[in-house]
């Protein structure tokens, strides 16, 4: 019998603790599928030995089992490697599958990337300047070069040679910016990537498809939904698709069922430009970004930070199918006289909690006025919460109790 997989998307802006959650939940699995975004996502895994990073590498890493990287994830080798590197020092068994049709992020695409945010001054959509949108934009418009072509030293230079005149001219004339990369120098290091990835390539699709009926797999989706490339606050957004559906495609699977675990902050965080109608730009909400660490794990840069956003929360559950929901940093709440939620009508308050509660193993020991908070949440989003998570570590985590008060 075939066991449905799950996937894990958030449901903000990201940040949400996805990399937390997919650790925690990895044992259920045989293998975890990245299937989305490039480096420009950043996932944190605390555990008592190690507070890991990943951008490429699915957050099941240390687990020991399968991770595998889907065609629309975009890759930049240089990182890749570097991640795998990691987690070799650690003595961890890197059993990767990247699939040949993943497309490759070139030094081109970050000099595009940051010559076009340079060029629209305070229009920005904050890109990090990791080429990451320019890489799906020649993915869609058939000018990519994929892993395929990364493992092939002939057809990567002629790829290469041939994209690379107009690359540097809208560079140096549309957007009139200097162009740095060297072609001859840009060659040299990316046969060599290849060189080096050329081991771990494996066509997930058909891998997948073939042992589905005995392989346990988690999805992991990067970002969150409100940056979808159509579904989120575009243009603010990333250059494709977060939400849950869209796994299916950005695998190569038929319709079929998934489970769908949709991971929640107990608060709002962006990182970057774009409308955030519960943001706080006040001292409550520097008080959470102080608590939270809300600082970005790629960029470093300072997340904004807001109350809890029922409509926006409520509608990600409905188009990504969340079957249930994981609460994450609620301890971060804690010390707030106050706590707000946003609803259609305004804001809904709540009596904040003074004890700590990172510690708390049980769902009956935690405060009253923090189970109020969270069973409101539940009730409104018609969703039941299964874990909600109180600090970094894995073990920091409460198991809900189903129809506990
Ligand atoms: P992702 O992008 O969704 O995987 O989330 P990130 O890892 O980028 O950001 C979440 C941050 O919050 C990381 O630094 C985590 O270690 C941390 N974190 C996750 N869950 C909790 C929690 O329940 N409480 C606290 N205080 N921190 C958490
Ligand atoms: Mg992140």
């Amino acid at each position: 019998m075939m066991k449905t997989p799950t996937a894990i998307v958030g449901l903000q802006w990201g940040d949400e603790g996805k990399g937390k959650i997919i650790d925690l939940l990895a044992h259920h699995y045989d293998a975890t599928i990245r299937f989305n975004g490039g480096n420009n996502a950043g996932h944190t895994v605390k555990t008592s030995d190690h507070t890991l990073h990943f951008s490429l590498i699915p957050s099941s890493a240390l687990h020991h089992q399968k991770i595998l990287i889907s065609q629309a994830v975009v890759i930049n080798p240089q990182v890749l490697l570097a991640e795998i590197a990691m987690l070799k020092k650690l003595g961890i068994k890197v059993d990767l599958g990247i699939d040949p049709r993943c497309h490759v992020v070139l030094p081109y695409h970050q000099a595009l990337d940051g010559a076009s945010e340079a060029s629209k001054g305070k229009a920005k959509t904050g890109s990090l300047g990791l080429g990451i949108g320019f890489t799906y934009e020649d993915r869609t418009n058939r000018a990519g070069i994929r892993m395929e072509d990364l493992v092939q030293p002939k057809v990567l230079e002629k790829k290469l040679t041939d994209n690379w005149t107009l690359k540097k001219r809208r560079v140096t004339k549309a957007y009139q910016q200097s162009f740095k990369p060297v072609l001859k120098n840009t060659i040299k290091t990316y046969t060599n990537y290849g060189r080096k990835l050329k081991k771990y390539l494996l066509p997930v699709a058909e891998y997948t498809l073939e042992n589905i009926e005995k392989e346990r797999y988690l999805l992991e989706s990067a970002q969150g939904f409100y940056l979808d490339f159509v579904f989120g606050s575009y243009p603010y957004t990333v250059a494709y698709h977060t939400l849950a559906s869209s796994a299916l495609p950005a695998i190569g699977w038929p319709p079929m069922k998934l489970k769908v675990i949709g991971i929640a902050k107990a608060y709002t965080t962006r990182v970057g430009n774009g409308p955030f109608p519960s943001e706080l730009d006040n001292k409550v909400g520097q008080y959470l970004r102080d608590q939270g660490h809300e600082y970005g794990t790629v960029s470093k840069r300072p997340r904004r930070c807001g109350w809890f956003d029922l409509p926006m929360v409520s509608k990600a559950c409905q188009i990504n199918g969340v079957d249930t929901l994981v609460l994450t940093k609620l301890d971060v709440l804690t010390g707030l006289e106050t706590i707000k939620v946003k609803t259609e009508e305004g804001y809904q308050e709540f009596n904040g909690w003074q004890e700590d509660i990172s510690q708390i193993k049980q769902w009956s020991k935690l405060p009253v006025a923090c189970r109020k908070y969270v069973l409101y949440l539940e009730r409104e989003l018609q969703t039941p919460i299964k874990y909600i998570s109180v600090g970094p570590d894995r073990k920091q985590t409460i198991k809900k109790v189903r129809h506990a008060q």
